[in-house]
């Protein structure tokens, strides 16, 4: 036997010899992992370590289409001591409850419209709101006219569950009396574009009229917190007013669809012969804005960031996004980022600071 092969021998032995001392301790070591990680994750609220400021969790940055790594659309905002919820797609629970947000302490969800899209994960924040935080009263939640209908749908639909978790954990844990949803219909005034929705000590949530047609009743909120403020687009053709409401804010999150990417959906469901995928391809150009437009959103508003959220179609590699962003550096002089789910942006009460993190 040879120099080399004695040496070949030497390197597989003490390969087997570790791969069996990683067979005995396998378990050990999985149980000293997963104890950290339960350590780390189980029952802590990491946002109490946050500054006062204002955060924003984006817990949904997809769209309806499959997308393994986008969830439906959702923004959460801590703002001081309050905590919010901006819609809350399909998936986006998921992603708020591993990026650490105190589910059991949200305050108020506010709904932008009406479409399924943005409301098909309030069952499970229902929930686990209730349940986490041993709620006495109901999640209240806020959004246009309908949203006591919706609620109400929802209340009747998880009824039984509710009454199944009771028995489960006890009325200490899930009473009765915090089961469910309280609504309340935000109305705009005629003629006005926007209305103050909530004011409570040095937080501002303003409630403001987009464009989305057919639906009629389409908003977008403003935060504002000792200084520091973000805009959320939800869903909305290129709108002025939108732009006119957030003006100056420090970041401006937008929906946005690419028209020649989805025409190329539209295309490719023709020649699939799937004529309703093809129609609903034709229509939705109209009620979203495009990226340019979007961009051209935040140069109207001078706000300091556009983070483009609610993204139709999906990207499933990084130079889709390069083409999704043609024109937009063009038409808004801030800097632009597209947003992934687990992203946080914080800024701190009283000063200038931006931190842009993935949190998950
Ligand atoms: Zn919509
Ligand atoms: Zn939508």
């Amino acid at each position: 036997m040879n120099r080399t092969a004695r040496i070949l021998l030497i390197i597989l032995g003490f390969v087997g010899v570790g791969l069996v001392a990683f067979k005995i301790f396998e378990r050990p070591i999985a149980l000293y992992l997963v104890q950290r990680v339960i350590d780390d994750k189980v029952g802590n609220d990491p946002s109490t370590a946050l500054p006062d400021g204002l955060h924003a969790y984006v817990c949904g940055t997809g769209s309806p289409m499959a997308d393994p790594g986008r969830a439906g659309a959702c923004i959460a905002v801590i703002a001081g001591d309050t905590r919010m919820i901006f819609d809350v797609g399909s998936g986006s629970m998921r992603v708020l409850g591993r990026m650490g947000f105190p589910v059991g302490k949200t305050d108020r969800l506010f709904l932008t419209h009406l479409h399924s899209d943005h409301f098909d994960g309030l069952g499970e924040l229902m929930v686990q709101s209730w349940v986490q935080g041993a709620r006495g009263a109901p999640l209240p939640v806020s959004g246009p006219p309908g949203t006591i209908a919706v609620a109400d749908g929802f209340n009747r639909a998880y009824a039984i569950d509710a009454a199944y978790r009771t028995a489960h954990h006890g009325a200490a844990v899930a009473n009765p009396a915090g089961a469910g949803l309280a609504a309340e219909e935000i109305v705009i005034p005629p003629g006005a574009d926007s209305v103050v929705v909530l004011r409570k000590g040095d937080l501002t949530v303003t409630a403001i009229r987009v464009s989305h047609d057919p639906v009629k009743d389409a908003y977008g909120y403003r935060i504002d917190y000792k200084g520091r403020s973000v805009a959320i687009s939800g869903d909305t053709a290129y709108d002025p007013r939108f732009a006119r409401a957030a003006k100056g804010v420090d970041v401006l999150f937008h929906e946005a669809l690419d028209r020649e990417l989805v025409g190329k959906m539209q295309a490719a469901a023709e020649r699939n012969g799937s004529a309703p995928i093809a129609k609903v391809m034709a229509d939705i150009p109209s009620y979203h804005a495009s990226p340019v437009e979007a961009a051209k959103v935040a140069q109207l508003a001078d706000a300091r960031m556009l983070v483009f959220y609610h993204t139709i179609p999906p990207m499933p590699f990084r130079m889709v996004e390069r083409l999704f962003l043609e024109g937009t550096s063009e038409a808004f002089s801030g800097e632009i980022r597209i947003s992934r789910d687990g992203d946080r942006i914080s800024l701190p009460a009283a000063s200038k600071a931006l931190e842009y993190e993935n949190v998950l």
